[in-house]
């Protein structure tokens, strides 16, 4: 079973994604994360990605197509999560040809919610833990000890761009999956236990089918 998690950025996926990987034996693949790691090598590719994602546009889709290939080995295995990806037609498209789609899972919120989420977020700088600025007494990450710092994207500017990018590029996706009859719809506004608990529910559900 595969699934593709689909949210407007700040929608929780992240929380959602470290409660499955708890619960169920999936490998995740974070389009976000595999980028961030890109930079954090400090490779010329790395250093390219830095300023596409900083602005908060969308990295070309051949680029991320091939970090996916090879973080699954050009071998697209069974039990895989999605997390960012795709965030277009063309990119559901290029996925559609590397590995089939079970389960799309949609965590709606409203805007609003989204940026006041993103705003208060921290995201630990060695393993991607992510928290909010209210839950943590200090900066360091409770999982790994590394810093817990605001997203260099994570900033209004930013934020707008990237919002803008997923009505016009990413939104459209959700009527693709409901045409194919894989779409289920959780309410991410609500408190963190109940959307983890729902998306157990739409899971739980597709594997008694
Ligand atoms: P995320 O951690 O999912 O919010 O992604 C952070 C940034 O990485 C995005 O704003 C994009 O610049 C880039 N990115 C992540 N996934 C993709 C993707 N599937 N296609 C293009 N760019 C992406």
């Amino acid at each position: 079973m595969n699934i593709v998690l689909i949210g407007i950025q700040g929608s929780g996926k992240g929380t959602v994604i470290e409660k499955l990987k708890n619960s169920f034996d999936f490998s995740l693949i974070s389009t976000g994360q595999l980028l961030r790691d890109e930079i954090a090598s400090g490779s010329t590719l790395g250093k390219e990605l830095k300023s596409t994602i900083d602005k908060g546009e969308l990295v070309k889709t051949d680029i991320i197509i091939n970090i996916i290939k090879n973080r699954l080995d050009n071998d697209c295995k069974d039990m895989i999560i999605f997390d960012g990806y795709p965030r277009s037609q063309e990119q559901a498209e290029e996925l559609d040809k590397i590995c089939n789609i079970d389960l799309a899972i949609h965590l709606h919120i409203t805007k609003q919610t989204a940026i006041s989420r993103i705003l208060n977020r921290l995201t630990c700088s060695q393993c991607g833990y992510v928290t909010n600025k209210s839950s943590v007494s200090s900066n360091s990450c409770p999982k790994c000890n590394g810093d817990l710092v605001q997203r260099a994207d994570d900033n209004i500017d930013a934020i707008e761009q990237r919002f803008s990018i997923y009505e016009t590029e990413t939104y459209p996706l959700i009527e693709r999956y409901k045409k194919l009859g894989v779409l289920a719809e959780v309410d991410a506004s609500q408190k963190p236990d109940d959307v983890c608990a729902d998306v157990l529910k739409v899971i739980r559900d597709y594997n008694k089918k």
